[in-house]
């Protein structure tokens, strides 16, 4: 009854493990295969003992259980092979293998030679209720303890390898490999119980059997199971983004370490005592951005502790079933404060002055733009600042001490701008103000200003800041042009020490047209030779005519001529003054070549220098070129600077005249009286030649006076061995308190205009 019982289990048992094998097989994997290889040994085993357990005659009885020791040791073989495998030692334990493989060989022909020579064991007849008559195993020979001892060197192989790979493997892998080395312990102490306990049916076989099946489960099934969730809960813990999980009702039941570190940052959520008060937060969000049908939704929230802001994205999930029924939501959160910082200061450089601290250029004007078309009914006013010879601030007092002034221009409109109003540092010394016009109020501005100028005073300068104001008629004009109109109304009182503020008009923005066509026609109008020069006698008080000067006239056809007044300082603004003058000195130089051909070289020619050239052009290369090119006398062509020049670099200017007179040029002083005048400055300056403009004492009332003041010039400039020459001279009576006083030349209306060149050869050579 019992045996065929166990005969009933043991073919349930080749059926299970047959079937297994069968499914197993079809996984490609090592582990698999070496699992099935393994199966197919035991289902020999399993069919071996059924047979020996069957047998009523003795040889086959003997021939199947040498059959099954055999397929013991090929068993446990092939528990160590999957072992190998398992524990990836293939290729380190291969030659190992192979020599067990050799042994396990031999050992199948030592039992199998049993059945001939009985040198492994023999078979006893016994008896025992239940059972019946059966064979049992006596009196082991030699051989059988070798079986054994193979059989257990396998055993302890395959335990330390399992051992020794779960205890050096990292703490997430040891349990892959713990679980089967419990699963080969349970199989080897049941089987050890069952070989002590001697009964007649072998249960060893039902051990294997039981013990393979849960190997299959854990190493195929189970482990990578929980190995693959505890690698992805590892990984979302450890993740970069926060991570977080509610469900249906809104409660958190997951938040990774990141999610709570994001979370505790702000100090508001005390994460690790309490969730309660993230889920209110939460659910506060759903309230106020989740619809029902949402299935994904992603948004940034500026979240501040009260010292700092912190940016975090947020994109919410819905998590459903296979019925799309909601299960919860699932939220990853990115921690985006620093590219926001980085942004922020980026953004603060692109659109700040760094100097000021305040908006440059063009995000002045961006502003602008943006605040009138916030307020289109409200008139604004457009204020532009500019300092006069900001230069020179800064040559007199340090450049630290002209960003100082920079800086407290800004200083000050920072400290009267209201929300509306929008100031701007544009360039250098220039700043921009733009405020509704009912709070705008002149005087206000100028405290400020005086405040500033006060400061920056000595006995030689007194800053001074000038400012244009242009009412915003048109919110669509460009901000460029507003500013430009400010400068134009700038530009009309830089001059003037007694006024500060200006206000544009229509007017000025005409005379503005014109400059512009001067600029842009002067080229074309060169090339024309629809620029000339003129020719204006100079005199001795006998009206000798001993040279002249040659002044620039531009002929514009439908305008008549124009005269160097209107067009000069145009030209001297534009920067483009050198090419008048270059121009002109080489007409002069040209003409001078003629008259020394004709024997005239005791004529010379003055020509005007602008002490904007400077700036453009190598002045003493460039005269050297021209009058070695027409290979005349420098001394013929005489240059006539005004002392505007000596304002700056007093020194370098100095250098020049003594290097242009060391070449043989004679140098004059034009204008002198005019302008920043100084008596003393005469001392310095090694000129030949004062000219003395009689134009600037007809604006004096007094008359006596002013030719007090004449007759102290020409003395002085007498006592400094110069050559006087008065020009605008226009009377006879002018004449003759000149020559009276001691005055060396003449030149004015009253002996000629001046003339064009054939016309002055004609009349005077
Ligand atoms: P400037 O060099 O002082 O030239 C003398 C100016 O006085 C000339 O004016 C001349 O026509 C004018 N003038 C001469 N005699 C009399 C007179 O009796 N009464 C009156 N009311 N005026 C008289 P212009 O030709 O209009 O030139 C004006 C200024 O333009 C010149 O003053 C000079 O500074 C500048 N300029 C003329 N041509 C050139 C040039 O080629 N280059 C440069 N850089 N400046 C020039
Ligand atoms: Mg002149
Ligand atoms: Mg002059």
């Amino acid at each position: 009854m019992i045996r065929t019982m166990y005969l009933g289990v043991l073919f349930v048992m080749i059926v299970l493990v047959f079937a297994a094998a069968t499914v197993i097989r079809k996984r490609e994997d090592a582990v698999s295969k070496s699992i099935s290889s393994l199966f197919l040994v035991i289902i020999f085993a399993i069919i071996t003992n059924a047979v020996f357990v069957m047998s009523e005659v003795e040889i086959v009885a003997m021939w199947s259980h040498s059959l099954f020791l055999a397929s013991i040791d090929w068993l446990l073989l092939f528990m160590l092979r999957y072992s190998v495998v398992y524990t990836e030692y293939t290729n380190r334990l291969d030659v190992a293998m192979k020599l067990l493989y050799v042994i396990a060989a031999v050992e199948t022909v030592v039992l199998g030679l049993n059945p001939f020579f009985h040198h492994v064991f023999l078979l006893e007849k016994r008896e025992a209720s239940g059972i019946g008559t059966f064979f049992s195993p006596v009196s082991y020979g030699f051989p059988f303890y070798i079986h054994l001892g193979f059989s257990y060197i396998l055993v302890v192989w395959i335990f330390a390898l399992l051992l020794y790979k779960t205890i050096k493997t990292t703490k997430v892998y040891r349990k892959k490999y713990s679980v089967i080395l419990y699963c080969v312990a349970v199989i080897v102490i049941f089987d050890a119980i069952g070989l002590s306990l001697n009964l007649p049916i072998d249960i060893s076989l039902l051990c294997y059997c039981l013990g393979c099946f849960a190997v299959v489960y854990f190493s195929l099934y189970y482990v990578p199971r929980s190995m693959s969730d505890t690698i992805l809960s590892t990984a979302v813990q450890m993740a970069d983004v926060g991570v977080g999980c509610f469900d249906v009702s809104g409660k958190c039941i997951y938040i990774n370490q990141r999610g709570r570190q994001m979370m505790q940052r702000l100090g508001r959520f005390h994460i690790d005592e309490d969730l309660g008060e993230m889920e209110t937060y939460f659910a506060g969000w759903l309230e106020r951005h989740w619809n029902e049908n949402d299935e994904e939704k992603s948004f940034a929230e500026k979240l501040t502790d009260g010292t700092r802001e912190f940016v975090y994205e947020f994109t919410v999930q819905r998590l459903s079933d296979e019925d799309d029924e909601l299960l919860g939501y699932f939220i990853n959160g990115k921690d985006r404060t620093e590219e926001y910082e980085k942004y922020q200061d980026e953004h603060y450089r692109a659109t700040h002055d760094m100097l000021t601290g305040i908006y440059n250029e063009l995000y002045f004007e961006e502003k602008v733009v943006e605040t009138l078309n916030k307020y289109p009914d409200t008139p604004y006013v457009m204020i532009a600042s500019d300092i006069k010879d900001f230069k020179l601030v800064n040559d007199l007092f340090g450049v630290e001490r002209g960003d100082e002034v920079l800086k407290l221009i800004a200083q000050m409109f920072r400290k009267y701008a209201r929300e509306d109003d929008v100031y701007g540092h544009l360039v250098k010394d220039r700043f921009a103000f733009c405020m509704p016009k009912e709070r705008f109020g002149a005087d206000v501005f100028l405290r400020i200003m005086n405040e500033i100028e006060d400061m920056f005073v000595n006995e030689y300068f007194r800053l001074q800041i000038k400012m244009g104001v242009y009412e915003i008629t048109d919110i669509q004009e460009p901000v460029f042009l507003m500013i430009d109109k400010c400068n134009l109304a700038i530009d009309r009182i830089m001059d003037v020490y007694a006024e500060q503020v200006s206000i544009y008009d229509e007017q000025l923005f005409l005379e503005q047209m014109d400059k512009n066509r001067i600029i842009n026609e002067f080229e074309g109008a060169l090339a024309a030779g629809d620029i000339t020069m003129y020719l204006q006698a100079q005199t001795t008080a006998e009206g000798k005519v001993f040279g002249a000067e040659a002044l620039a006239r531009w002929n514009r056809s439908k305008d008549g001529f124009l005269s160097p007044d209107e067009f000069v300082p145009v030209l001297e603004q534009a920067g483009l003054i050198w090419r008048l003058d270059m121009y002109i000195w080489e007409l002069a130089a040209q003409r001078l070549a003629k008259w020394k051909e004709i024997g005239r070289e005791d004529l010379h020619i003055s020509v005007n220098i602008s002490s904007q050239d400077q700036y453009h052009i190598d002045i003493f290369s460039v005269l050297k070129n021209i009058v070695e090119e027409y290979r005349i006398n420098p001394k013929n062509l005489r240059l006539e600077i005004t002392e505007s020049i000596f304002v700056t670099e007093v020194e370098r200017h100095l250098q020049l005249l003594k290097q242009l007179q060391e070449y043989g040029f004679e140098i004059a002083i034009d204008d002198f009286g005019s302008g920043y005048s100084s008596l003393n400055m005469l001392k310095d300056i090694t000129a030949n030649e004062l000219k003395i403009d009689m134009g600037f004492l007809h604006d004096v009332k007094d008359a006596r006076r002013s030719r007090t003041v004449v007759g102290s010039i020409i003395s002085l400039a007498k006592e400094l061995d110069m050559f006087v020459l008065t020009e605008g001279v226009e009377t006879e009576h002018q004449l003759e308190m000149l020559n009276q006083m001691g005055c060396d030349a003449y030149q004015g209306f009253y002996f000629s205009k001046p003339v064009p060149v054939h016309e002055f050869e004609e009349r005077f050579m």
